[in-house]
C-alpha cells in the first residue's frame, strides 16, 4: 500500500486482508508496540515517530524480514506502511528474492492534502487492535471506544497538526519517488482516497482482480 499518510493505506489493508485472506502487515503498528513495551529499538523509533520521521533502516527493514520470514505469509501478505524511501524498496526487494516471491501490485492511494489534514486531525485509534475511526465519518459505535475489542480509543501522537505536516513533507521526500520505481514495473493500481467506505470493497476486489 503506497501512499500519503491518512489516505486509507490502513483501511484499504484490512478491507483487502478480509477479501483475499492475507495477513497485513503494518510497519506503524509494528513499531508503535515496540515503543509502547519500550524495547530498545521500540525507544529509539518512539522518539523519530513523535517528529514525524522516519524511523531509521536498521531497525525497520529488520522487523520487516523477521516478519516476512514467518509462515502465514507464505501464500501472500499485504504491506501497509513499507517500503517508504528508494533504500527500503532496496531492501524489500533483498527479501523478497530471498522469499522467492515477486509484489503482484502496487496500491497507490491518491487525496489531497486538505482532506488528509482534515482526516487525520479527527481520527481516533486504539492502541490495542490497531482499528481507525473517524469522529466524523466512522465513529465508534460507543463514543471513545473500539467496537471491535472495547479498548479506550486516543489521538496517536503523530496526528497533531504539527507533525502532520512534517509527515507529508517526509512522505513528499521520501517516498513518493517509489511510484516511479513501480511503474516501471507495471503494477502500480491507483485508488481514489475519498470513495465511501461502503464502496471500498467492491472497488478494490474489481482493481485488484
Ligand atoms: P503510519 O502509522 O504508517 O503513519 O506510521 C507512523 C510512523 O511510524 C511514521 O511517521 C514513521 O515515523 C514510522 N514508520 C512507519 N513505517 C515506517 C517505515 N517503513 N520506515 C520508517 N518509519 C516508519
Amino acid at each position: 500500500m503506497l501512499g500519503p499518510p491518512g489516505s486509507g493505506k490502513g483501511t484499504c489493508a484490512h478491507i483487502i486482508s478480509e477479501l483475499f485472506d492475507l495477513p497485513v502487515i503494518t510497519t506503524g503498528d509494528m513499531l508503535r508496540e515496540a515503543a509502547s513495551n519500550e524495547t530498545e529499538y521500540g525507544k529509539v523509533a518512539g522518539e523519530y515517530m513523535n517528529r514525524g520521521d522516519l524511523v531509521p533502516n536498521y531497525i525497520v527493514n529488520g522487523i520487516v524480514r523477521d516478519r516476512l520470514m514467518k509462515p502465514d505469509t507464505d501464500k501472500g501478505f499485504i504491506l501497509d506502511g513499507f517500503p517508504r524511501s528508494v533504500a527500503q524498496a532496496d531492501a524489500l526487494d533483498n527479501i523478497l528474492r530471498d522469499k522467492g516471491v515477486q509484489l503482484d501490485h502496487v496500491v497507490f492511494i491518491v487525496l489531497e492534502d486538505e482532506k488528509i489534514v482534515g482526516r487525520l486531525s479527527l481520527r481516533r485509534s486504539c492502541p490495542e487492535c490497531g482499528a481507525v475511526y473517524h469522529l466524523t465519518s466512522n465513529p465508534p459505535k460507543t463514543k471513545g471506544v473500539c467496537d471491535h475489542c472495547g479498548t479506550d480509543l486516543i489521538q496517536r501522537n503523530d496526528d497533531k497538526e504539527d507533525v502532520i505536516k512534517r509527515r507529508l513533507e517526509v512522505y513528499r521526500r521520501n517516498t513518493q519517488p517509489l511510484l516511479d520505481r513501480y511503474e516501471q514495473k507495471g503494477i502500480v493500481r491507483r485508488f481514489q482516497g475519498d470513495n465511501p467506505l461502503e464502496k471500498i470493497p467492491g472497488l478494490l476486489q474489481k482493481l485488484l482482480s
